[in-house]
C-alpha cells in the first residue's frame, strides 16, 4: 500500500495551493480529486480582488484583462455607478490557473490522482488508511496527516469530526464569449429578491468572458429557473447574439464564516470545507490562497516535531473577530426579501456617506485575514 505524508482531498485552488506549497518543503503529498480533469465543473467565477492580485504572483495568461467599473442595479434598475481608480479585479480563466498549479504541483513530486474518490478513512497505530475508489476498483493508501480541500459540503471534514458548513447560498452561472456590453470592462450587481433572494445576480465582463450568475438562499429560489429568467432580462444590457456559451457553472457557497474547529491530530480543514468565505460578498478564492498557506506552515511543523500543540495555532477562533461586520452584514442582506425595502436601502446607499460604505465593500482590501500575521500575533 503506497504511504504519504499528506493526502490532500480536493484539487480546487485550496488543495492545489496547499499541495504545492508542501511539496516544495519535501512534504510527501498524495493529491485526491474525482474529478477526471481540473477544467470540468467548476465551482467559481473567478473574480481575484486586487488584494489578492497583488500578494500572489498568478501567471498573467491565466488573467483576464482588469476591470475598475462596477454598476450596482436596484431591483427596478435604477444604477448606481462606482469607479475606482486601480485595477479592482480580474476574472480568471480557472481551467487553466488550476492546470498551471497543477504542473507546479507534479513538479515539486506531487503523486496526483485523479478521476479517484475520497471513500472515508480508519486509523490504526497513528497511521490513517484512507479508502477511495477509482472508476469500479476500491484501493487503500497510507497517510500521516489528511487535509479536507473537497468543498462547502466536505465529507472529510465529516469523517474529521471537525465542524461542518451550516449556512449557505447555492450559485449558477453561464460563461460566454463574444458578448457585447457597451462601455469599458465591469462587474454589474443586480439586488433582485426574486432572482437572488439574499445576494445577488451578476455579470462580470472583462471584454473577452462575460459571466452571468445568480445567488441566493437556496430554500428561496430555483437557481436554473432564475437564471433564464435573469439573463432573458437583461438582453437590453448584453448582447448575446453572437456569443458563444462555452460553460455552465455552480455549486453551495458557505457564508457562516470561518468554522471554529477547524484541526485535530488526523487531520484538517482548508478553503470552503473551513468555511473560509467572506459571509458577506461571498468571496473565498482569496482565503483558499492564505488559509492554505498557513495550513501548509502549520502541517510541516507539526508533522516535524509530531507536537499536537502546534495544531492549536490552526483555529478559526483566531479569524472569527475579522469576520463579525461581514456577519452582521450578511444576517442584514438575509433579511431584505421585500422588493420597496432593497429599492429603499439602494436609493439610501446613493447618499454620499453610505455610496462611501458601497465603495468599501466592493473596493475594500479586507477579503480575508492575513492569517499568517493573526496567527503570529496572538502567539506574541
Ligand atoms: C457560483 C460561484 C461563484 C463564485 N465566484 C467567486 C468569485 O468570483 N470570487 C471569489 O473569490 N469566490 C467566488 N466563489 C467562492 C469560491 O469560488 C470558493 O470559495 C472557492 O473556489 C473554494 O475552493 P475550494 O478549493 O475550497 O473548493 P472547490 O473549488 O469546490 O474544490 C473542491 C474539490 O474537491 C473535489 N471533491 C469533493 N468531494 C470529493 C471526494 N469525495 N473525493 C474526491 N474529490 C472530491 C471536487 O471535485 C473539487 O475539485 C464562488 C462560488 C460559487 C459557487
Amino acid at each position: 500500500m503506497e504511504s504519504y505524508d499528506v493526502a490532500i482531498v480536493g484539487a480546487g485552488l485550496a488543495g492545489l495551493q496547499c499541495a504545492r506549497l508542501l511539496a516544495t518543503q519535501g512534504v510527501k503529498v498524495v493529491l485526491i480529486d474525482r474529478k477526471a480533469t481540473l477544467d470540468q465543473k467548476i465551482h467559481t467565477t473567478g473574480i481575484f480582488v486586487r488584494r489578492t492580485l497583488v500578494d500572489f504572483d498568478f501567471p498573467d495568461d491565466c488573467l483576464g484583462p482588469p476591470v475598475k467599473h462596477v454598476t450596482l442595479y436596484s431591483p427596478a434598475r435604477r444604477a448606481l455607478e462606482i469607479v475606482s481608480a486601480h485595477d479592482e479585479f480580474r476574472l480568471g480563466r480557472m481551467g487553466q490557473l488550476y492546470q498551471h498549479y497543477l504542473s507546479q504541483c507534479v513538479a515539486a513530486g506531487v503523486h496526483w490522482m485523479p478521476e479517484t474518490s475520497y471513500l472515508g478513512y480508519s486509523e490504526i497505530d497513528g497511521k490513517l488508511t484512507i479508502s477511495l475508489s477509482t472508476g469500479s476498483s476500491v484501493h487503500s493508501i497510507t497517510t500521516r496527516y489528511l487535509i479536507a480541500a473537497d468543498g462547502a459540503r466536505s465529507r472529510v471534514a465529516r469523517d474529521l469530526k471537525l465542524d461542518l458548513n451550516r449556512e449557505w447560498i447555492v450559485g449558477a452561472e453561464c460563461v460566454f464569449t463574444g458578448a457585447v456590453i457597451e462601455g469599458p470592462p465591469r462587474l454589474l450587481c443586480f439586488l433582485d429578491p426574486k432572482l437572488a433572494p439574499g445576494y445577488i445576480a451578476w455579470i462580470a465582463h472583462d471584454g473577452e468572458e462575460t459571466h452571468l450568475g445568480v445567488g441566493g438562499y437556496p430554500e428561496r429560489f430555483n437557481p436554473a429557473a432564475a437564471l433564464s429568467k435573469f439573463q432573458a432580462g437583461v438582453a437590453d444590457i448584453v448582447d448575446l447574439q453572437q456569443a458563444k456559451q462555452i460553460e455552465r457553472r455552480g455549486g453551495y457557497i458557505p457564508v457562516g464564516g470561518v468554522l471554529r474547529n477547524i484541526a485535530n491530530t488526523h487531520g484538517l480543514l482548508i478553503g470552503d470545507a473551513a468555511g473560509a468565505v467572506s459571509p458577506l460578498t461571498a468571496g473565498g478564492l482569496d482565503a483558499c490562497m492564505r488559509l492554505s498557506a498557513f495550513a501548509a506552515k502549520v502541517v510541516v511543523e507539526y508533522l516535524s516535531s509530531g507536537n499536537p500543540q502546534i495544531l492549536r495555532s490552526y483555529s478559526g477562533e483566531l479569524f472569527r473577530s475579522k469576520f463579525a461586520s461581514r456577519l452582521w452584514a450578511r444576517r442584514v442582506a438575509s433579511t431584505l426579501c421585500q422588493r420597496q425595502l432593497l429599492e429603499l436601502t439602494c436609493a439610501v446607499m446613493r447618499l454620499p456617506l453610505l455610496n462611501r460604505v458601497v465603495r468599501h465593500v466592493f473596493f475594500g482590501r479586507g477579503s480575508f485575514p492575513d492569517v499568517l500575521n493573526v496567527a503570529s500575533e496572538t502567539s506574541r
